[in-house]
């Protein structure tokens, strides 16, 4: 029996001490998570590659294919330690300095210690935030060694909090070390989807895939966009050229630019990465309440519904089941929102690109196809023969209410195309079966699972060679019950 999804907007869910037993991700998985993000700012290389060998072996009991997500830490720029791994608390209008002469563990109620290299990024009047944006400081004066500041919005702070400078700018490289020695068991774990943190350009892309292709994976890039500069037209069309997708990490990127901005660059980035055609996860904080209560605020529920609406391929949960006492139940809601949502007319409809020319046939097939499906009478599903998964990411990006059932041999391409909205994925061996009999498998591969009855419609797309990335360019309409070639 093929899996019967609730939902098209896929569920990203990541892995944490609340979640990593056997039983746990077995309910995820059947509660609706599509993807699990294993999170490596947490956890040890040991602990990931075991969560890895978990989803894999109960994703292949239960016969539905999950996606696979290491997300690398990245250069997230922190403060250093109080004395005594003490904390401190900062009244509003004290005077407080971020000093590279302090100690690195000797912070006190006076200042504490930041890298020296950070200070030439901060100027006198830059506001900075502290701990997500909990703590607000203003710079004041600099001197050689330190930003001696003014606390606008005091708080408690205790050592390694993050730092971040409103508008951006604080430089760092993308790839850290720890990043990169991280690559290399997210290759050997067989990731198939990897997130580079704090991306602030193309080339940042480019050199996590050239490291990760060295480490022998082929895994999908995801472009996290957190960093204010990675928002601009200057970067942006880069960054979505050379990734395979991107996530809005809404936590450190509404700390850089203000939570006001958030909503219009989140539907910005939605709409950017589908009209490339790619992938988008709509992150952070969704269900944030659920880490410790067993149902979602209204607020909450309208905001994994707004993702859905503004069309966002996947959403996702983070301490909500990596930590927090509720992760089954938090997907459950999660799941039964995004039905809510999607039963909106506008998560049915789609305008995408119906006055544009095409440069490639597999593209304009793809976009014929759903144009097809969406418009003739008795269609019940989409059948698309995929070698990597690019047809059916190309079909999802057009708004419809007809599942697309990816239908892949390739080992890992059902994986990748678990993350794509409204694609189910089937693995499906058609490498070994003779090119006659191929549609008519298809077609009784959904029959026997009761998604088509005789006299439905099905369309089917493929290419002349079944192991071709590129190659479709045929689309044929069966009707079930009939002979099917
Ligand atoms: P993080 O990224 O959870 O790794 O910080 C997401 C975000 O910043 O929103
Ligand atoms: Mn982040």
């Amino acid at each position: 029996m093929l899996p019967e999804p609730k939902c098209r907007t896929k569920i990203v869910a990541t892995l944490g001490p609340a979640s990593s037993s056997a039983a746990i991700i077995h309910k995820l998985i059947c509660a609706g998570v599509n993807v699990f993000r294993l999170n490596f700012s947490h956890g040890s290389a040991a602990e990931h590659t075991l969560r890895a060998g978990m989803i894999r072996e109960i994703s292949a009991q239960l016969r539905i294919p999950v996606g696979i997500l290491c997300d690398m830490q990245g250069p997230k720029i922190r403060i250093g330690g109080f004395t005594d791994d003490q904390h401190i608390t900062l009244a509003d209008d004290m005077s407080f300095s971020l000093d590279s002469s302090i100690d690195p563990r000797g912070g006190n109620q006076q200042g504490v210690y930041i890298q020296q290299a950070l200070l030439a990024d901060i100027q006198q009047g830059d506001t900075l935030l502290l701990d997500d944006g909990r703590l607000t400081l203003q710079v004041t004066t600099k001197s050689a060694t330190a930003a001696n500041c003014l606390v606008i919005q005091g708080g408690v702070l205790s050592s390694n909090k993050g730092v971040n400078k409103f508008g951006g700018g604080l430089s760092a490289d993308a790839l850290t070390h720890k990043d990169m020695a991280d690559i290399k068991t997210a290759a050997a774990l067989q990731t198939d989807y990897l997130a580079i943190s704090f991306v602030r350009c193309r080339e940042d892309v480019e050199l996590a895939r050239r490291l990760l292709n060295a480490a022998g994976s082929n895994a999908h890039i995801i472009a996290k966009i957190e960093r204010a500069e990675a928002i601009t037209e200057t970067y942006l069309p880069g960054i979505i050229a050379s990734a395979d997708g991107l996530m809005v990490a809404r936590g450190d990127l509404g700390v850089e630019i203000g939570d006001a901005n958030l909503v219009a660059v989140q539907k910005h980035l939605i709409e950017a990465a589908t009209n490339a055609n790619k992938v988008v996860i709509t992150a952070t904080q969704m269900m944030e309440s659920m880490v410790s209560a067993p149902t979602p605020t209204r607020a909450e529920v309208f905001d994994v519904a707004n993702a859905v609406l503004d069309g966002t391929d996947a959403v996702m949960l983070s301490a909500e089941t990596a930590v927090g006492k509720f992760p089954v139940e938090t997907v459950k809601a999660m799941a039964r929102v995004i039905a809510g949502a999607e039963r909106h007319p506008l998560a049915r409809r789609s305008k995408h690109r119906i006055d544009q020319s095409f440069q490639r046939i597999d593209e304009a097939l793809a976009l014929a196809a759903m144009y097809v499906a969406n418009h003739l009478h008795g269609v019940k599903a989409v059948v698309c023969m995929t070698e990597t998964g690019f047809t059916p990411l190309l079909m999802s990006r057009i708004t419809s209410s007809l599942p697309i059932y990816a239908m892949a041999s390739k080992p890992g391409t059902c994986e990748i195309t678990a993350l794509y909205k409204g694609v189910i994925p089937v693995p499906f061996a058609a490498t070994e079966m003779a090119p006659a009999e191929i549609n008519h498998r298809a077609v009784e591969t959904l029959r026997a699972s009761q998604v088509v009855t005789d006299g439905d419609l099905v369309l089917i797309t493929k290419g002349d060679f079944v192991n071709v990335h590129g190659g479709t360019n045929t689309l044929k309409i069966v009707r079930v019950g009939e002979t099917v070639q």
